[in-house]
C-alpha cells in the first residue's frame, strides 16, 4: 500500500505557470479529483482516471480523496492557484481532522502555486510591494458582517488589499457595497486594478481611481487589488500604466 495524496495548485491558467512539482504529481498520479473546470486542465492518459465534480462539494470530494489514497491509490486534488488559497487543501485537513485515525498516518503534501493575486500584481508591476492583505469577498463560508468589518478595518490600516471572487451572479449587490466602504475611508484618487483572467487568452487589465470603479468591472474571473495610500502609477505611451507601490513608508 503505497498510497498517497497530493493537494495542488496549477496556477492562475497559463500551463508555463504549472511548478514543475506539480507536473511530475500528475504524471504519476492514478486519480486526479477536484472542481471540473480544474479536472479540465488536466491531460488525460491511460491509467489516469478524472474525478471532476461540482463546486460547493469540498467536504465529500476531500473524503472521497482520502478513502482513495488509503486504498493505496495515487491521488492528486487540484484546485486553481495555489491550493492553500480559498481552496482544497484546508478541507482535506478538515476531513482530515473529523475522518478515522488511519488518515492521520496517511502520505498527504501540499504542493504550492501561483495564487491569482501575485499573478495579477506581477502583471500590473509591484501593486503589493508593501504590507497587505488577501480577503475573499465570497460570503458563502462568512457572514457578510464580518467582510465588511475586515475591509473597513484594513482599510482603515492603510494596507494595499487583493480581493478574491468579487462579484458573483447570485449576489451582484456585495461589491457595490465594498465600494461604499472604501469611498468612506479612502481618498478619491486610490487605485484600483482590475485584473481579468489572468495568464489566460482572455487577459484584460485596467487601472482605474477608486471614484471610477463600477461594479460593473469586475466578475467571478476577476481579481480585484486596491493600492495603499503610497501606491503609484508610472504612465506609458500605449499601455496600461505600471504601478507599484514604494517598499519604504515614513522611514
Ligand atoms: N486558489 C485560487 C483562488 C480560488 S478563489 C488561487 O490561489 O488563485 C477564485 C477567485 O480567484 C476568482 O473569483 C478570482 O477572483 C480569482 N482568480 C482565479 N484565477 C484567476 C485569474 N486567472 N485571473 C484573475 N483572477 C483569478
Amino acid at each position: 500500500m503505497n498510497g498517497w495524496l497530493a493537494i495542488a495548485g496549477l496556477g492562475p491558467g497559463d500551463d508555463a505557470l504549472v511548478t514543475p512539482e506539480v507536473t511530475q504529481a500528475l504524471a504519476q498520479a492514478t486519480d486526479v479529483v477536484g472542481y471540473i473546470p480544474y479536472v479540465a486542465r488536466v491531460a488525460e492518459r491511460p491509467g489516469l482516471r478524472l474525478h471532476p465534480s461540482d463546486n460547493r462539494v469540498e467536504l465529500d470530494r476531500s473524503r472521497h480523496a482520502l478513502q482513495m489514497a488509503a486504498e493505496g491509490r495515487r491521488v492528486v486534488v487540484v484546485s486553481s492557484g495555489d491550493p492553500g488559497v480559498f481552496a482544497m487543501a484546508a478541507a482535506v485537513f478538515e476531513a482530515v481532522e473529523a475522518g478515522p485515525d488511519a488518515w492521520r498516518a496517511l502520505d498527504i503534501r501540499v504542493l504550492p502555486g501561483i495564487t491569482a493575486m501575485l499573478a495579477a500584481a506581477a502583471r500590473a508591476g509591484a501593486p503589493l510591494g508593501h504590507d497587505f492583505c488577501a480577503i475573499n469577498l465570497s460570503d458563502n463560508l462568512k457572514p457578510w458582517a464580518l467582510i465588511e468589518k475586515r475591509l473597513r478595518l484594513a482599510a482603515e490600516a492603510d494596507f494595499a488589499m487583493a480581493f478574491y471572487n468579487p462579484r458573483s451572479r447570485s449576489r451582484p449587490e456585495g461589491f457595490a457595497r465594498v465600494l461604499e466602504v472604501l469611498r468612506a475611508v479612502c481618498e478619491p484618487e486610490r487605485l484600483i486594478l482590475f485584473a481579468r483572467a489572468v495568464s489566460t487568452p482572455e487577459e484584460a487589465l485596467r487601472v482605474v481611481p477608486l471614484a471610477q470603479a463600477t461594479p460593473e468591472m469586475a466578475d467571478m474571473r476577476t481579481m480585484v487589488l486596491v493600492g495603499a495610500s503610497t501606491t503609484r502609477l508610472i504612465a506609458r505611451d500605449g499601455e496600461t500604466p505600471w504601478v507599484y507601490t514604494p517598499r519604504s513608508v515614513g522611514a
